[in-house]
């Protein structure tokens, strides 16, 4: 894919469709920066589009244009395995494997509908018929940029679809620090502005709207902090009583990983936060340099990612949890006093 394959979905979209659009499982900036931008740009053209997320997500992207016409699969299965059904089209972003949409895996799996996927995860599986895959990318949302200009549509992104993709942008880069933001992504961010993102307030929206209890699990977060000097190695623990105790809510540990990350010297750090509702330890990897938080989550923690971010789970309880992660360091001595 997918240049050669535009033409035949220039032909696809020329006419109305029943869309479905789905971010994965937890859906981050990027994955409802990019499903709700593409529902805006394809709204435009008058098709039944809706994004359907397998769940909810952050009070902190709730402000996003078209955030209140979002289904969330978890509450509103009926109306959602409908729309489903009747489908002629279902893009996929942000996700490459059906399993990371949750309980929408099945569903999405069963279904007649025409897949097309847009992602820059590593190892995608092969559902879709039209595949943009590529991990070089910062972000979805850049490649949903690239798509629409694919389709020679570059004029048709306005403020809305602008500001949608901004988000997903910033967030997915950390910012526009991470190795994977390239002159390229500042040249659609650009763009992006001169479309009418409000580049100020998206920052605000997104990273300063913490509420106190936040904060405070976040020093909570750094007391329990540990590191591993000769392995380069931080992480950091949250228990479910830390978490009632500061009053957790979705996308509030968000971004704690990386203060493990910052530390000087250190390339790998963890976070095990523990879910008592899903009976496991939800795992967050963030690495420097070349090694692969992706290879390491997928051989030890079910998970997967990107090389220098990756998540994954555990099904023990946190104390095995992190006798397992502090056994295996060691057999990645090498790798990691290399990086
Ligand atoms: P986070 O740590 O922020 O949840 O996820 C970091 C990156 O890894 C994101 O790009 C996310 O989509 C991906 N990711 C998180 N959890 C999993 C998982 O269980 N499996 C796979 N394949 N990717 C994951
Ligand atoms: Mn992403």
């Amino acid at each position: 894919m997918i240049k050669a394959q535009i033409p035949e979905i220039k032909t696809l979209l020329s006419t109305p469709k029943n869309i479905v659009i789905v971010p994965h499982k937890n859906p981050d900036g990027d994955a409802m920066g990019s499903t709700l931008g593409l529902y805006h740009y394809l709204k435009s053209y008058n098709h039944n589009a809706t994004v359907i997320a397998p769940n909810d997500y952050p009070d902190f992207l709730k402000w996003l244009p078209g955030n209140n016409t979002v289904l969330k699969y978890e509450n509103d299965q009926g109306v959602s395995k409908v729309l489903i059904e009747k489908a002629d089209l279902i893009f996929t972003l942000d996700f490459n494997a059906f399993h990371r949409a949750g309980d929408m895996a099945e569903v999405l799996e069963t279904s007649n509908a025409t897949k097309l996927m847009i992602d820059h995860h590593q190892q995608p599986d092969d559902y879709a018929k039209f595949k943009y895959s590529d991990v070089s990318m910062s972000s979805t949302c850049e490649m949903v940029y690239n798509f629409i200009e694919m389709l020679d549509d570059a004029e048709k992104i306005d403020a809305i679809i602008a500001t949608c993709l901004y988000v997903g942008i910033m967030t997915d880069t950390g910012s526009f620090r991470f190795r994977s933001t390239t002159n390229r992504t500042h040249e659609v961010i650009s763009n992006l502005i001169k479309k009418g993102a409000d580049n100020t307030q998206i920052h605000n929206n997104i990273f300063d709207t913490n509420s106190y209890s936040r904060i405070q699990l976040l020093g909570r977060a750094l007391q329990n902090l540990k590191i591993v000097p000769e392995l380069r190695t931080a992480y950091i623990t949250l228990s479910q009583d830390e978490l009632d105790e500061f009053d957790f809510k979705k996308g509030d540990t968000e971004g704690f990983v990386n203060y493990a990350l910052s530390l000087k010297g250190i390339i790998f750090a963890a976070i095990f936060i523990e879910s008592q509702q899903d009976q496991i330890i939800k795992i967050s990897l963030r690495s420097k340099g070349s090694f692969s938080v992706n290879e390491f989550s997928r051989a030890h923690f079910h998970g997967g990612g990107h090389t220098n971010a990756a998540g994954g789970r555990s099904e023990t309880d946190m104390s095995s949890t992190i006798d397992k992660f502090i056994s295996i360091l060691p057999k990645y001595k090498q790798d990691l006093s290399q990086s």
